[in-house]
């Protein structure tokens, strides 16, 4: 017999976390799969080959091991299993993809089984599984919280009365075991259960943003991390690589809520200015107040970045396509009203990601990318039609400077704030905004208007704001090739949410 590399994932993740719309169906979705993934996953593979599993990682909805002595149809076997197990734990809610190969000998070996069970894997995704009956009591009836057929629990709280599903029950049942906030709680000394620390929901948070009934999505992940990944050759390695990957974004979301919590204690706020709703490996869902959103995913990925370089400087780790400045993440980010789907939302924050990540590869930029949209009032669910309708992206002529690498985000948002504390009044951005939009003299008008502000700090702030967002030549154009783009429209979208001292 040999030894098989397996990996295995939890390929419907974002569905079953967040299939509901309420805060604490997703934190207890979130809890119960960190539970599947992290403990329970690695302690079935344990009883089932007692002393023969090599563990490499297991985080962020998926795992990968080796096991000593063994065959594929042995593995497959264990891991179908392994699969009822977590089927029946979420009562349908989740289930388990996996691949397995077998490990050849020499020093490829690891890196080439790797790469197969991967390509493995991506096949097998999509195709059903074997159907399991779900648990039911009225087959006639829906579920009140997801709306899937058949209820199987009367669930009392709050006075309040609803017939569940089994899996929206798994859910509830496991909101205040998260391992993920737990760990938080502890970085930061907190006192008491940890959930008593948490924003109580999205509602809570709108209510504390600058402007009132919005909050801010940040949904971030690892650039370029499947590259890095597959050229590794050790599985030591790989386990080095997973930890500093997982502990540093532990680590760097931590730093940063921590810092926002020390300036929200003169706020008398005894609860943490974010909610975290999904955080492992390089991946994280987090909801703050609308005027934490951007400063968050910039110090998140500033902070993310040097905390893996000095951790593999001090590991003395040296990984293909890895230099010494650390890895990177980008991240998507959405202002959304606290009333609206949070499924909708977390979309349009995921394709904001996917834009900051094409926009870095374009740029081939050595740092993380933010894309950002206040999807609040936007009535188009794809946000491609936003950007391309509202914004005119692909026209020759945009009207926003979104996606930005991090460091051009912080100069954005440091200079708007300047115009804030200058006392530049929201009509004046507003009407810089739609002379931009207009197209027409829009040199001509901007200049007269910047001339027309009251007071001489303001006309400073404002001619400062142009030149560090690149329109300092032409207002209020920034030229990249046959683009011209302008970033004032993004100022007027912000500046409700601006208070002059943060
Ligand atoms: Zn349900």
């Amino acid at each position: 017999m040999r030894n098989c590399l397996a990996i295995v994932d939890f390929p419907s993740v974002k569905k079953f976390v967040f299939g509901t719309d309420r805060a604490r169906e997703i934190r207890g979705a979130s809890a119960l799969l960190e539970r599947l993934n992290v403990v329970d996953l690695p302690r079935s593979l344990e009883k089932e080959f007692e002393g023969r599993i090599r563990p490499v990682f297991f985080s962020g909805g998926a795992g990968l091991f080796t096991v000593e002595s063994a065959t594929p149809a042995e593995l497959d076997a264990a891991l179908e299993r392994i699969d009822d197990k977590i089927h029946s734990a979420s009562a349908g809610g989740l289930h388990l993809d996996w691949s397995v190969v077998e490990l050849g000998t020499g020093a490829e070996a690891f890196a080439a089984a790797n790469r197969r069970a991967h390509i493995l894997l991506a096949g097998r995704k999509g195709i059903a599984k074997r159907p399991r009956p779900r648990e039911r009591l009225g087959v006639f009836d829906e579920c009140h919280s997801c709306s899937s057929p058949g209820v199987s629990v009367r669930w009392t709280e709050d006075g309040q009365e609803e017939w569940i599903c089994g899996t929206c029950k798994a859910k509830r049942d496991n909101r205040r075991e998260g391992r993920s906030w737990r760990d938080l709680a502890e970085r930061l000394g907190l006192q008491g259960h940890p959930e008593e620390h948490r924003p109580d929901d999205f509602s809570w948070l709108a209510a504390r943003s600058i402007r009132k009934g919005y909050a801010g999505l940040v949904y971030m992940d690892g650039d370029a991390m499947g590259r890095v990944i597959k050229s590794i050759a050790h599985p030591d390695h790989y386990r080095v690589f997973s930890k500093v990957v997982d502990e540093s974004l532990r680590a760097a979301v931590g730093k940063v809520i921590g810092a926002y919590r020390e300036k929200w204690r003169n706020r008398r706020e005894d609860r943490l200015p974010a909610d975290v709703l999904l955080l492992g490996g390089d991946d994280l869902v987090m909801v703050t107040t609308a005027d934490l959103a951007l400063p968050m995913a910039i110090g998140i990925s500033a902070e993310f970045r040097s905390a893996t370089a000095s951790e593999f400087s001090a590991k003395g780790m040296k990984i293909e396509g890895l230099d010494q400045k650390g890895l990177t993440v980008s991240a998507g980010v959405a202002f959304f009203k606290d009333r609206q789907p949070f499924r909708v939302v977390l979309e349009q924050a995921e394709s904001l990601l996917r834009s900051a990540k094409r926009a870095r590869a374009e740029a081939k930029a050595d740092e993380g990318f933010v894309d950002f949209a206040d999807v609040s009032q936007s009535r188009f669910v794809a946000l491609e039609d936003v950007r391309r309708i509202g914004q005119g992206i692909g026209s020759g002529t945009e009207l926003t400077c979104w996606p930005r690498s991090a460091s051009r985000a912080e100069a954005f948002l440091e200079s708007a704030r300047s115009v804030v504390e200058a006392g530049v009044t929201k009509g004046r951005i507003n009407q810089l905004a739609a002379v931009a939009g207009r197209q027409l003299n829009a040199g001509f008008e901007t200049r007269r208007l910047i001339a027309r502000a009251k007071r001489a700090e303001q006309r400073e702030a404002l001619l400062r704001f142009f030149e560090s967002n690149g329109m300092g030549e032409n207002p209020p154009w920034a030229f990249e090739g046959r683009i011209r783009r302008t970033a004032i429209a993004d100022l007027a979208t912000l500046f409700p949410h601006l208070e002059a001292n943060p």
